[in-house]
């Protein structure tokens, strides 16, 4: 027997979370103006080393990468805004300067260990904003992620924090390399993160680096005028519009892109503290990948990540289930079901039942009416009709039925 690959999963029992997830967040998103984008899910190597980062975890050691049948280096893409902004450049989007929001929804791949809540193939729902310098919109997108999740009723906090810029990360970067080569007992990712992005070693989950960290300079000290003023508009924003939140001076993301606005939204359902969505600046990375400068502000939130915390409204009974009782009725049930179809959901029974198989199908698929033909209603050109949500029966003329609007 074929299997799916490891930390590969089929959504099947999953279904109507999923789709009740994806429902959700798209319905809030178009609400707060972001358009529907859909990027490829393979794209060359180059552009992950170049936006997500030589030191992230992610290109060091997580990346579904290999060689295709023409010799270019090609990858699955592990996350969704590179993608995202290299549609925007090749678009010549970033030369028009005006303002551009896109969401988009699918699956990223990381070869990670496989365990509960992280998967090698996971979905992701992002929502992109590119061309607004202005601070609102880094709240506007927090508050699209608070919509998302209030709307799901998952509980969470919030917490956010500053990256700080190119004026005053660099100096940061420098008393934090200082701190580091200090330390004796740092892992070894944290050696590693150490010659190549300094910032990342403060998001290590080994206890030994945290407590070593607890004595770490933070950026919060080091922020210029600008990013200062920025981070506590952010702040004023946030408290104006209701939206509760933390200040983790510790709190960095991920990725290596990132700029000023860092925010990360935490479950506090579940044991562990879980990071089920974030986001954040990023106003170098359109430049980085060869566009014209672009600021920009985004956020991604992990549908497996919130599975266990989401329950899908139950599905109500809905539409016509249709079945004949003899032979010769199922070419002339097919033909209703057809035009049925046009106008509401339709299950049909290619098979001859008794009444009462029929009214067990009906049931099993969830269907309000169950619509059964027999010799009799042959006779009579009529239809027998059960409402399986209130029990009522009739038998009404078969024309005037497959007239009627279904509503
Ligand atoms: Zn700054
Ligand atoms: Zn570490």
């Amino acid at each position: 027997m074929i299997t799916a690959l490891r930390g590969m999963k089929d959504i099947i029992d999953d279904a109507p979370k999923y789709e009740h997830i994806l429902n959700t967040a798209i319905a809030c998103a178009k609400r707060h103006g972001f358009s529907f984008i859909d990027t490829p899910i393979l794209e060359s190597t180059a552009l992950f080393r170049r936006s997500v980062g030589e030191s992230s975890d992610i290109v060091g050691k997580e990346m579904y990468e290999f060689i295709d049948r023409s010799a270019e280096s090609v990858c699955l893409r592990p996350e969704g805004t590179a993608g995202v902004v290299r549609a925007f450049i090749e678009k010549k989007l970033d030369r028009s300067n005006g303002t551009y929001r896109f969401f988009y929804r699918g699956a990223m791949f990381r070869h990670e260990r496989p365990q509960k809540g992280r998967l090698r193939q996971f979905h992701q729902i992002g929502v992109e904003s590119f061309g607004q310098k202005s601070v609102y919109e880094d709240a506007a997108v927090i508050l699209l992620a608070k919509d998302i999740f209030d709307a799901l009723e998952v509980k969470y906090k919030l917490e956010i924090n500053s990256l700080g810029c190119v004026n005053c990360m660099p100096k940061y970067k420098e008393k934090l390399s200082a701190f580091l080569d200090m330390q004796d007992d740092l892992c070894e990712d944290c050696k590693r993160r150490k010659a190549t992005n300094p910032i990342r070693a403060l998001d290590c989950k080994n206890s030994a680096c945290k407590s070593v960290y607890e004595n770490a300079p933070m950026i919060a000290d080091f922020l210029c005028d600008e990013c200062k003023k920025d981070f506590n508009d952010l702040q004023d924003i946030l408290n104006q519009n209701g939206v509760l939140f933390s200040h983790n001076k510790k709190l960095v993301r991920g990725l290596d892109y990132y700029n000023k606005t860092a925010f990360e939204f935490i479950s506090v359902e579940i044991g562990s503290q879980n990071a089920i969505g974030g986001g954040g600046r990023y106003d170098k990375l359109v430049e980085q990948l060869g566009g014209k400068p672009t600021y920009a502000v985004g956020f991604a939130l992990g549908v497996q990540r919130i599975y266990d915390l989401v329950n899908p409204p139950q599905s109500k009974r809905e539409g016509v289930y249709i079945g004949a009782i003899d032979d010769e009725e199922i070419a002339h049930i097919f033909s209703y079901a057809a035009a049925l179809r046009k106008k509401v959901k339709t299950f049909i029974e290619y098979e001859p039942k008794k009444l009462a198989a029929h009214l067990k199908n009906a049931d099993r698929l969830n269907a309000e009416i169950c619509a059964v033909i027999g010799e009799e209603e042959r006779a009579n050109g009529a239809i027998w009709l059960k409402n399986l949500a209130n029990g009522d029966e009739s038998r009404p003329p078969l024309s005037r039925w497959l007239e009627s609007d279904f509503n």
